[in-house]
């Protein structure tokens, strides 16, 4: 049984709700509104849900014993403040002088937090960017921070120990990453990004990121029009593979897909993959204008 979902309905309030979910996603943002840097540390913080039980589970990120506590601790506090507005607040330190300066042993203060997980991270607005305007940020370099500062919210008071963390968990989602660049001119260009986690289950997060200046979460919408083939079977988990870009008759971009869609039968306990085609349409401005799985 082969299935066409077109998602338009949900996507007709799109662009209200990708603003919306910027300023009310979880976050506090204080001062020059919430770009594209702000939002990818929301998506970063709400990723670590899938990130960390896969780093962990099968010491994929080759955590000591010692790195392991502070990961499992680090993933309580993050399913604890999900819902919390003030996790991450953005602050610029020009307009707050001396507030990320705090001492000697850790210069770059690009965030700050106390040794409580309660408190806030105070992201450092200047550093976001680049003087042009181009993210200052990678993805990853996003993890690295909040992973250093989670671990300081644990109770770990080592500065190093915790890039070093950092670094590990940053690296194993770049190696689970797949980064799909459309380039519209000098300036511009878009990036579909797909990262496949294993662990609690198959999952994908898909971000669209367009001229640099809106990032959108599609994971759910792609969860949503990815069902399974039979009433009797139930949905298990999905990856996202080979991605790639065409041109449509009307000579408008679309990022292409498949999807593997894991279900599970529970007469006979087996479990099925369905393949899926998805595409991305785009409109002339470069707009998402409809997902479609079938
Ligand atoms: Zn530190």
């Amino acid at each position: 049984m082969k299935k066409s979902l077109i998602l338009t309905l949900l996507l007709l309030s799109f662009s209200s709700f990708s603003f919306e979910w910027i300023s009310n996603g979880g976050g506090t943002v204080i001062g020059n509104g919430a770009g594209l840097v702000e939002s990818n540390f929301q998506y970063a913080y709400d990723s670590l849900k899938k990130i960390l039980p896969h780093c962990f589970q099968k010491n994929v990120c080759d955590l000591l014993d010692e790195e392991k506590k502070i990961i499992k601790s680090i993933t309580t506090i993050v399913h604890m403040n999900s819902d919390k507005e003030d996790r991450l607040v953005f602050l610029s330190e020009k307009e707050n002088p001396g507030f990320f300066t705090t001492g000697v042993s850790e210069p770059h203060r690009i965030a700050k937090t106390f040794l409580n997980p309660n408190a806030p991270i105070y992201i450092n607005t200047d550093l976001l960017y680049k003087s042009a305007g181009q993210p200052a940020l990678s993805f990853q370099d996003i993890l690295r921070i909040l992973i250093h500062e989670l671990g300081h919210q644990t109770g770990e008071q080592g500065h190093a120990s915790l890039d070093i963390l950092g670094g590990k968990v940053a690296l194993f989602s770049e190696k689970n990453t797949n980064y799909y660049q459309y380039k519209i001119n000098n300036q511009q260009k878009l990036t579909f990004t797909v990262t496949n986690f294993e662990f609690p289950v198959k999952s994908s997060i898909v971000i669209f990121n367009w001229h640099n200046d809106v990032a959108v979460d599609l994971s759910e919408i792609i969860i949503l029009g990815s069902e399974c083939n039979h009433r009797s079977e139930s949905f298990a988990g999905l990856e996202v593979i080979n991605g790639h870009y065409s041109i449509n008759d009307q000579g408008n971009l679309s990022f292409e897909a498949w999807i593997n869609v894991e279900c599970f039968e529970s007469f006979s306990g087996q479990s099925f993959i369905y393949k899926r085609d998805m595409s991305i349409d785009l409109d002339e401005n470069y707009k998402i204008k409809g997902v479609f799985i079938k």
